[in-house]
């Protein structure tokens, strides 16, 4: 499930679904999604899957990591995470309910009663260096998290009884009427507020003592996340069911999400990596050899070929120094090298140097070849040094003090600065 290369995917659906732009803020979100909600509800006749679209884009949206995720993945990389696949295991009367606070319409009665909901995924990015990726690593990680309460299971009293809740009648919904005309009475249902909803209540006396009744508490836990050998950027490690919990949920995932961070000397395409050296023309013309370190700290003995001539730009590979295949870690990609050739400093060789070159380098081209009656008919030059980028920062700088001039002293005659 998690071998697969993260593609990139489209991560502009959500926001066509709300009708926001990208840029779209925490509000402008939520308006949106009211109002597409509440016009797309299916108890209002609305189509259950634009519903659900809705809510799973806001679900979405609206978590400031999921929306960092979406945007650089797309729905894929979310939908890997989410436990149970499939996209969105969450259930959309949930959100639209968790966002209007329960009750939904005036009159609507949509009650469904209590069932086990689906817990939120906590998504975290973990930092990794190409060696991480290379060897393989394992980072402990110290969370914090709710659970059940281990005293009372979840219960929330010491008996592990509890009564039915007085004001709701244990339904966990409240439904109040109000008279809105004369004749007209609206109904609208609540989450009851004596038992937020879970239809039951506990006395006083019998509340635990651990948790006060709450049925959670605090958990420090420690998680040793291991990356393997080849994971990719993108990639995620998934802890299922090790969010927090809660009574009556399914309790989500953790999911670490890989981040790489640049390598100062190697780059890496896929299963390929790449690494630039720089060759002075001695060592381009008449071999090289070089000790290049790798990931894990071995050195890698490089040399040319005897006589072989390395040109500026050259590639070349070595099989099987790449990177480490994810779960098939003894196969690897390969390691390619792009040379660089450093010309000797710019000066002035000796006609005796030269003849000598001549003699070894490949002769020159006929076509520049000129006679000297060719020659007599040209005009002589002088070629002169230059440093180019001094000479076009003095050329600007010249360019704005006289436009300067021009702007401020229109009547006075102009100075020209003293070159040199
Ligand atoms: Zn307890
Ligand atoms: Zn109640």
């Amino acid at each position: 499930m998690f071998g697969r290369a993260p593609k990139k995917s489209d991560n502009t659906k959500y926001y066509e679904v709300l009708g926001v732009a990208k840029s779209a803020s925490q509000d402008e979100l939520k308006k949106a999604y009211r109002k597409a909600a509440i016009k797309n509800h299916p108890d209002k006749g609305g189509d259950p899957e634009k519903f659900k679209e809705l809510a799973q884009a806001y679900e979405v949206l609206s978590d400031p990591e999921k929306r960092e995720i979406y945007d650089q993945y797309g729905e894929d990389a979310l939908k890997e995470g989410m436990g149970g696949g499939g996209g969105g295991s969450h259930n959309p009367f949930d959100i639209f309910e968790s966002f209007f606070g329960g009750g939904g319409f005036g009159g609507g009665g949509s009650s469904r009663g209590r069932r086990q909901k689906q817990g939120e995924d906590v998504v975290h990015t973990l930092k990794v260096s190409l060696e991480d990726l290379y060897n393989g690593t394992s980072k402990k990680l110290s969370l914090s998290r709710n659970v059940l309460c281990p005293k009372c299971k979840g219960k929330g009293s010491k008996s592990g009884a509890s009564g039915r809740c007085h004001g709701c009648q244990g339904t966990g919904m409240k439904i109040t009427t109000r008279q809105i005309g004369p004749g007209m009475i609206q109904q609208m249902q609540h989450v009851c507020p004596e038992c937020r909803g879970s239809g039951e209540t506990i006395s006083e006396k019998d509340k635990c003592p651990q948790c006060k009744g709450n049925k959670i508490t605090q958990e420090k836990k420690v998680l040793e996340v291991h990356v393997e050998k080849g994971m990719q950027h993108g990639q995620k490690i998934v802890f299922q069911g090790e969010a927090d919990e809660a009574p009556d949920t399914i309790t989500g995932d953790i999911v670490f999400v890989l981040q790489l961070k640049e390598h100062p000397k190697f780059k890496r395409k896929f299963d390929d990596l790449y690494v630039e050296h720089s060759l002075s023309l001695t060592e381009a013309l008449c071999g090289f050899q070089f000790a290049l370190t790798h990931l894990d700290g071995r050195q890698l003995l490089i040399k040319s070929n005897p006589g072989e001539i390395i040109k500026p730009g050259q590639h070349k590979a070595i099989n099987d120094e790449g990177m480490p295949q994810y779960q098939r870690p003894f196969m690897k990609g390969r390691l390619y090298i792009l040379f660089n050739v450093d010309f000797p400093e710019p000066g002035v060789l000796a006609p005796e140097q030269c003849r000598m070159l001549e003699t070894i380098l490949p002769p020159r081209p006929t076509s520049n070849r000129l006679s000297e009656m060719e020659v007599d008919d040209c005009e002589e030059t002088t070629l002169h040094d230059v440093n180019i980028e001094e000479e076009m920062r003095r050329k600007q700088q010249q360019q704005q003090q006289e436009a300067y001039d021009e702007d401020d002293e229109p009547g006075m005659p102009r100075v020209q600065c003293a070159q040199q």
